[in-house]
């Protein structure tokens, strides 16, 4: 059963006089139980779709379906309650996760306050993110390292049906990195289904899926290692930056029928 499904999601920003179009058409169907690694280059949109999913934006048009629920269409108190009771959130900069005069251990309770405390939770949950010792520490001391950790104990609180993580091992050594992706792994075992948006390859391959956004659409998918394009809308397909020297932007292409499928031959001018 799918878990999140987008369907001809756009998202316009409006600022003063110009509109930026951050997501066109965005189609995509997550599973419950998936982990999915967004991908794609700066400004093509990841943080938007993860806003979105996140019921934090509401899409200019298309429809985000949460577990069944429309997203674009609850109420302010609906969305609030199911984003505490579904959802865990890593933003990008990990201190604006969390309260800063609150101690670890306080910041994770406060996660919980809209389903059962679970102090037992809580506790692994530190010690799964390295920080056992740490739970009295106020959240604004420590370093942005401690603090994305932290973030995702946070997140994972409320045992999320939805785990959405911006960038969450952008800090972190390579040892603290591979901990909270089995974290997140172990999560997704126990029925969390998560988005993650990165940059690190290792994040990447550990996850079950690879969804690439490329100027606001989804371009590419990748599955345990392979990688394939995807065919929009009215048949729209990206060609992948690795092949522009032999079909840049702009080229035109033959096509040749084969018996599965399609070859693209650039036509000489
Ligand atoms: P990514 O996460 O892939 O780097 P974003 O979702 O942050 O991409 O941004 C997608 C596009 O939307 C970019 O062109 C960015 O400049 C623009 N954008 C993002 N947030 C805003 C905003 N609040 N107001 C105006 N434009 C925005």
């Amino acid at each position: 059963m799918s878990l999140v499904r987008c369907d001809g999601v756009v998202q316009i920003y409006r600022a003063q006089d110009v509109e930026v179009v951050a997501l066109r058409d965005v189609d995509l169907t997550i599973a419950a139980g998936e982990t999915v690694a967004l991908l794609g280059p700066s400004g093509a949109g990841k943080s938007t779709l993860l806003w979105l999913l996140a019921g934090l934006l509401r899409p200019s048009a298309g429809r985000l379906w949460l577990d069944g629920a429309d997203l674009g269409r609850l109420d302010q108190r609906r969305l609030d309650r199911l984003r505490a009771t579904h959802i865990g959130m890593v933003l990008q900069n990990p201190a604006r996760n969390l309260i800063g005069h609150l101690s670890a251990a306080q910041n994770v309770a406060f996660a919980q306050r809209a389903v059962r405390r679970d102090r037992r939770r809580a506790r692994e949950l530190l010690g799964r993110v390295g920080l056992a010792d740490a739970a009295d520490r106020p959240a604004g001391r420590m370093s942005g390292g401690e603090q994305q950790r932290l973030a995702l104990a946070v997140a994972l609180a409320n045992a999320p049906r939805l785990l959405l993580a911006d960038e969450p091992t952008s800090q972190l050594d390579e040892e603290s990195g591979r901990r909270v992706i089995e974290l997140v792994r172990d999560a997704a075992a126990d029925g969390t289904t998560a988005v993650v948006v990165t940059h690190d390859p290792a994040v990447g391959e550990a996850l079950d899926r690879t969804v690439t956004i490329r100027d606001g659409r989804v371009g590419a998918e990748g599955r345990r290692g392979e990688d394939f394009v995807v065919v929009g809308r009215e048949g729209a397909v990206q060609v992948p930056p690795e092949y522009h020297h032999l079909l840049p932007p702009g080229s035109m292409a033959r096509i040749e029928e084969l018996q599965d499928g399609i070859a693209l031959r650039r036509a000489e001018p």
